[in-house]
């Protein structure tokens, strides 16, 4: 699903990724963990296709991205990937179902099937109740399973997710932790999940060391 190549990311003098092969299949839910500042977040961005690498391939569901115009990569990337964040980062002047629906309304789905896609999600997590409250009238775990949703709109191949209960209590960490395997077996996403917390790391079906700018999956 996922193939990264050789990749190699500097930031001026400072070589954070030191050459970076990796390949994760569909369906798998792999952690990536590692001292802070080693690089995971970049490794994440580089492939979620937010950032470039300095040198180096990646391919996602088969298509190569080295190359593709940026307006391709936007098309590809709403599409293809769903992002999730250690701060919800819902809009505040939109409602749960309103937030949803952005990326699938970016994507140019019609503004009745993008709400009925959302109110499924809603459904499907639990938070139908939930749907017309804004960010500010919602828990903290409420709050992260709509970003979830959000992430989930455009059915994409992958989620990619950057301390994603990193800001959450213990009982909505283990709920949003359950989530992503209830989500792999009922939608068939692959999931690559950057984190510090050692029990979802041991959950996961692999988990990625990167130290150094290097991976090491011992
Ligand atoms: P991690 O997620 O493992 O904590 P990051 O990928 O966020 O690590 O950062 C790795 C290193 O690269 C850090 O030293 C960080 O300061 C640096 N870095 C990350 N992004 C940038 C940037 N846009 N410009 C300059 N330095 C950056």
């Amino acid at each position: 699903m996922i193939k990264l190549r050789d990749i190699q990311k500097s930031f001026g003098d400072l070589k954070v990724l030191k050459g970076i092969d990796l390949e994760i299949h569909e369906k798998e839910i792999v952690s990536i963990v590692g001292p802070s500042g080693s690089g995971k977040t970049t490794l994440l961005q580089i492939m979620g296709t937010l950032d470039k690498p300095d040198q180096g391939s990646i391919e996602i569901k088969g298509k190569k991205i080295d190359g593709l115009k940026d307006k391709e990569l936007a098309i590809f990337r709403n599409q293809e990937i769903g992002f999730i964040f250690q701060f919800h980062q819902l809009l505040p002047e939109f409602t749960a179902v309103e937030n949803i629906m952005m990326p699938a309304l970016i994507g140019g789905l019609s503004k009745s099937k993008a709400q009925d896609r959302a109110m499924e999600l809603l459904d499907l997590l639990g938070l139908k109740e939930r749907a017309e409250h804004k960010p500010n009238e919602l828990s903290g775990g409420e709050k992260q399973r709509v970003a979830v949703a959000r992430a989930l709109i455009n059915d994409p191949a992958v989620v990619l997710a950057d301390e994603p209960s990193g800001s959450l209590d213990t009982q909505n960490k283990e709920e949003l932790h359950q989530l992503f395997f209830d989500l792999r077996d009922q939608l068939g996403q692959t999931f690559v999940i950057v984190t510090h917390d050692e029990k979802l790391a041991q959950l996961t079906d692999r988990t990625i060391h990167l130290i150094d700018g290097q991976l090491n999956d011992k």
